[in-house]
């Protein structure tokens, strides 16, 4: 491996450190705390972040005095740096898009009306099958440097869009040779458990135990995902079945998360106990499962863009959530069916405008909480030295630009593991 040049960013009108005391995930008052400094810089060598503070400490730190004719500088010329999106929960593993789904509902048919119909996550299932890995491996990694373009340089990939042992495997596979191609750094998740294929109808249990006793030990053998996920809902798998799923993946040391509440409610106290990473979407929680979820590391993961591109009114009650000391963490969704957008900046946009999160909480909820979401707080989500040099720069002198400028991109440059992608003109 070539050794990767030192870079310092200069002149960097606000940077959102989100440096804090606080251990374990942001909650309450303190999701709000980004720890920025103005008038700042960032020295990133060998990957990691060496030192960020005020640009007066950087020029005169003795190491860049002495070595500067070989660092790279970034002149951020006033601009807003933070911490690289940490994109915890996205789908990029599918063939095409849903274009006739897209079209019957705008002609009034719901989500559910649409999966009984043969459309939704089924309809989505020939294509994968169909495609070769290098295929999908092409296409994922094409979907990883767009949102590298958008400010993500950490994210967390599913299968779920093949549902055979055979196009599963050929999903991760797909993710696997695709974070090889990119500079960021991907989370696999084995998304076997998303709905009932249709050469199981009627038989769900039956396709569960295939999940667990074939499906999750050939994953695990292979070690290609760290972390097994269940669609937990009405008209997918129920909470019993979850727990089974969540059984076999423990059994195989592998971390659990699930999707839950997107449409109904399911009662949480029968799965915390399995300590799954994140419990994602969250549209419908119970009262009575705050408190337990409040003591948990179990991060609620809020996805605003499937909540927008289906039409709906009502929103996540992030602020309820946030208000009961409960982990939040925003994440793009990005799926063919009802989230296509694979922008973190308009998950955050959406925060703000429909889940009347303030920008700064959709910022600390977007990167130190998904990094938590993904088990990589150690190592991501903040700008401290020691932790990668993940960082992305937007065209805006204040944080609270980011998610003000809706629908267009103003991510100009991203830092990852201190290579720079990108050019501030
Ligand atoms: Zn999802």
């Amino acid at each position: 491996m070539p050794k990767t040049p030192a870079v310092l960013l200069v002149n960097i009108g606000e940077l959102v450190t989100l440096r804090s005391a606080v251990r374990g995930p942001r909650r309450g008052r303190d999701l709000s705390d980004l720890a920025i400094v103005k008038d700042a810089a960032v020295l990133c060598a060998g990957g990691k972040i060496v030192s960020a503070g005020t640009g007066k400490e950087a020029v005169r730190d003795r190491w860049v005095k002495k070595n500067r004719k070989n660092i790279i500088e970034i002149d951020c010329r006033g601009r807003v740096v933070l911490p690289g999106f940490v994109d915890s929960h996205t789908h990029p593993v599918f063939a095409g898009p849903r274009l006739v789904d897209f079209e019957k509902r705008i002609l009034g048919a719901t989500y559910e009306e649409i999966a009984q119909a043969g459309g939704g996550i089924r309809s989505s299932l020939e294509g994968v099958r169909k495609s070769s890995r290098s295929v999908l491996a092409n296409k994922v990694r094409d979907t990883f440097f767009e949102m590298q373009k958008h400010g993500t340089t950490t994210l967390e990939a599913k299968s779920g869009y093949g549902l055979t042992l055979e196009s599963e495997l050929k999903s991760l596979e797909a993710i696997r040779a695709a974070a090889g191609q990119w500079p960021g750094t991907v989370i696999s998740t084995f998304l076997g458990a998303h709905v009932v294929p249709a050469e199981f109808r009627g038989r769900s249990q039956e396709y569960v135990d295939h999940v667990c006793q074939s499906m999750i030990p050939a994953v695990a053998k292979r070690k290609l995902a760290q972390f097994v996920d269940v669609f937990c809902d009405r008209g997918a798998f129920s909470m019993e079945e979850t727990r089974q799923v969540f059984e076999s993946a423990s059994q195989h040391e592998l971390g659990v998360r699930a999707h839950v509440g997107q449409l109904s409610e399911s009662r949480l106290q029968g799965i915390l106990h399995f300590q799954p990473a994140s419990l994602d979407h969250m549209d419908f929680v119970n009262d009575a499962d705050l408190p337990a979820l409040a003591q948990s590391k179990t991060i609620a993961t809020l996805v605003p863009g499937a909540n927008y591109f289906l039409g709906l009114g009502r929103y996540p009650d992030a602020r309820r959530l946030i208000e009961a000391g409960v982990a939040v963490a925003l994440a793009t969704d990005f799926n063919p069916g009802s989230s296509p957008t694979l922008s973190m900046p308009m998950a955050l946009s959406l925060a703000c405008t429909h889940m009347k999160m303030s920008p700064a909480e959709a910022i600390a909820a977007a990167t130190i909480n998904g990094a938590w979401a993904l088990g990589l707080a150690q190592r991501k989500g903040s700008v401290e030295a020691g932790k990668d040099a993940d960082l992305s720069i937007f065209e805006a002198t204040d944080h609270r630009e980011i998610p003000y400028w809706f629908g267009v991109n103003r991510c100009v440059l991203t830092v990852v593991t201190g290579m720079c992608s990108g050019a501030i003109t």
